[in-house]
């Protein structure tokens, strides 16, 4: 579903090696946390996934497209594939909870029968239906999160990306949140969280890729927020 080979991201404007020879393999309906201290690249390689950044060198397929060579006009592909959902939730406030959601499909042109039907479908994942006529100002954080959640799945991606998702909310609400993606993910979407929490990453027992200056220095398919054996330092 996702291949980096050799992949290396140098900033220009100030020449921050973000990324070095990065490799990567992860498979459809994988759920994989990145960690990582501020700084070690975990939002560069989202941002070159979805094409919002270009690598500088290396090779990167996303759902069998070489995002590299991309055509500009071939980018709306490549993003339709994937849903995206961010710390600060980047929702639309002069729009109710029903427009967020169905604007990311009206963006896309999709039919108005399914667009109706698809928002009602996704409000009711995330448990939103009774709120769907709020604006973002009326709701708590946890539920702007699940309007963004419910945002970045309704065109079924493929691959789920979330930047700290949990990053705003407090315990029990992020809790509610990694069930949505727990959720989603049995519904075999690929999906990779960068996060610092490390309750999370400790109880789910996924896949976890540790970066540190740009370089992979851990990955394990079951891991933990910290390396097995620095768990006892
Ligand atoms: P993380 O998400 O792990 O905090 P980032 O990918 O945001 O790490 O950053 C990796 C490195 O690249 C950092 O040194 C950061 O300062 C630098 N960086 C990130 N974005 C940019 C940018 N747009 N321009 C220049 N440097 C950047």
């Amino acid at each position: 579903m996702i291949h980096l080979t050799n992949v290396t991201k140098i900033y220009k404007q100030n020449n921050v090696v973000a990324l070095e020879n990065v490799s990567l393999d992860i498979e459809r309906g994988e759920f994989v946390f990145l960690v990582g201290t501020s700084g070690s690249g975990k939002s560069t390689l989202m941002k070159l996934l979805m094409r919002e950044e270009l690598a500088t060198s290396g090779e990167i397929f996303v759902d069998g497209k070489n995002v590299v060579k991309l055509q500009q006009k071939e980018v709306p592909y490549l993003r339709r594939a994937l849903g995206v959902i961010f710390q600060d939730f980047r929702l639309l406030e002069d729009r109710t909870v029903y427009e967020n959601v169905a604007f990311a499909m009206q963006v896309i042109e999709a039919p108005r029968q399914l667009m109706e039907k698809s928002v009602g479908a996704v409000l009711d994942i995330v448990g939103l239906s009774e709120k769907q006529k709020h604006f973002p100002s009326q709701l708590s954080g946890g539920e702007r999160q699940r309007v963004a959640i419910a945002r970045a799945i309704v065109n079924d991606p493929k691959i789920v990306i979330a930047d700290e998702p949990t990053g705003n909310l407090d315990p029990e609400t992020s809790w509610d949140i990694m069930d949505i993606f727990q959720r989603i993910n049995a519904a075999g979407a690929t999906i990779i969280m960068a996060t610092h929490d490390k309750d999370i990453v400790n109880h789910m027992y996924r896949r976890v890729i540790e970066l540190d200056h740009g370089k992979i220095i851990r990955d394990e398919s079951r891991g933990g927020y910290e390396k097995f054996t620095d768990r006892f330092k």
